[in-house]
């Protein structure tokens, strides 16, 4: 594993809650306790007569969890559930005797753990420190609270002349995605960081308006980006100021792509065959195949009439040249098939593999094209 991924904070926080858990089991197995019932036992400790509510909202809670935990400690006798004297219908939460008697020895408990973490860190770090992650837990607490339905990025490329001759450019680039393949390049939106950029769709929609005279064509790509069912309100948007939408998909999201072409919000699709339907498993790094998925993709993109073009990208490791030739046979009524010449980068899954060069191809080409003459090559990846 390597030391740099410093933003794994995400991993970080885990194994802090994972360890303090084992610790926390351990030491509270004798009263018949556990980690997840202690920071509910000690806010109603220190909160006597709190509301289910309340402590849902303090600790961030569901309405599930916390009645599951509370019930817990109903039945160990811990804690009392009676009626507000104010209100009939609320329910006040206090300590008994048999807890408060314990208390001491769980708030030892608690601060042998802290000491013991913290060991090593100078006290005026430890305060910073919790400055720090206080400030996050309000943010984290505020964001989780907020409205997720907006669609994000993970990369924005303004003016683009070359994907697409002849149209000014728009790029954006959507996060994750459900192949591995192994001659992906482009891990960075796959494996997405903690620190990566994020740009939202309300960002892009407001660059779109001001350029909306100058671009002609917004392009969609990823990862896949038909994963987002939130992509369609932005596509929307996006028609709405006449700008002609590129999609880039790998073709295993075949009802997401219907919706998207029924509703008009695409004008252009371009979808990557990974292999033949037999040796596809191998080709997109994960177990499932879904060939029904893809193979729906294809025929619904076969009859379509939208501008669709397929790309193929030969590796030696995963394609013989019968392999490409069966491909090809597969895609033979479709109007553009781009075969195109792999160059490793940095972001790629695996390394070492080894494309067909384009004088390969090349040599390959006229054979192909005895399948269906709409077929050229192209530099590039994906
Ligand atoms: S090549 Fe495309 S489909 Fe395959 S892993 Fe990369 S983004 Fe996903």
């Amino acid at each position: 594993m390597n030391e740099s991924n410093s933003t794994d904070l995400l991993l970080d926080i885990s194994i802090l809650y994972r360890s303090t858990q084992k610790y926390y089991d351990k030491m509270l197995q004798s009263l018949s306790l556990t980690y997840a019932q202690l920071p509910i036992l000690i806010l109603i400790y220190e909160h006597e007569g709190i509301s289910l509510q309340q402590i849902a909202y303090e600790g961030g809670y569901d309405k599930g969890t916390i009645t599951k935990q509370v019930q817990k400690l109903q039945e160990t006798g811990y804690i009392r559930v009676q009626s507000s004297k104010r209100d009939k219908r609320a329910k006040e939460l206090y300590t008994t005797q048999k807890a408060r008697s314990i208390m001491n020895k769980i708030y030892g408990i608690r601060a042998s753990w802290w000491q013991h973490i913290s060991a090593s860190i100078p006290e005026e770090d430890m305060q910073k420190f919790s400055t720090f992650y206080k400030t996050m837990v309000v943010s984290a607490r505020e964001f989780a609270q907020k409205d997720q339905e907006d669609i994000v990025f993970f990369d924005h490329q303004k003016l683009n002349v070359e994907i697409d001759p002849g149209k000014m450019s728009t790029i954006v680039w959507t996060g994750g995605c459900n192949f591995r393949c192994p001659f992906c390049d482009r891990s960075q939106f796959i494996f997405l960081k903690e620190d990566s950029r994020v740009i939202t769709g309300a960002k892009i929609l407001q660059y779109l308006k001001k350029r909306q005279n100058v671009l002609d064509q917004l392009v969609i790509t990823g990862g896949e980006p038909l994963m987002h069912a939130q992509l369609d309100p932005f596509l929307r948007e996006a028609k709405k100021m006449g700008y002609q939408i590129r999609i880039e998909i790998n073709g295993s999201y075949p009802q997401h792509l219907q919706d998207l072409i029924k509703a008009k919000l695409v004008d252009q699709v371009v979808m990557s065959l990974k292999n033949t339907p037999e040796k596809y498993g191998q080709s997109i790094g994960v177990d499932q195949t879904e060939i029904q998925k893809i193979q729906r993709s294809v025929d619904i993109l076969l009859h379509c009439d939208l501008d669709v073009r397929f790309t193929i990208l030969p590796i030696k490791e995963f394609h013989s040249q019968k392999d490409l030739i069966e491909m090809i046979s597969w895609l033979k009524d479709a109007a553009s098939i781009e075969l195109r010449t792999y160059h490793e980068s940095m972001e790629s899954i695996q390394k070492d593999l080894h494309g067909y060069t384009y004088q390969e191809l090349q040599s390959l080409l006229p054979k192909l094209q005895e399948i269906t003459p709409n077929i050229k090559l192209k530099g590039g990846s994906l």
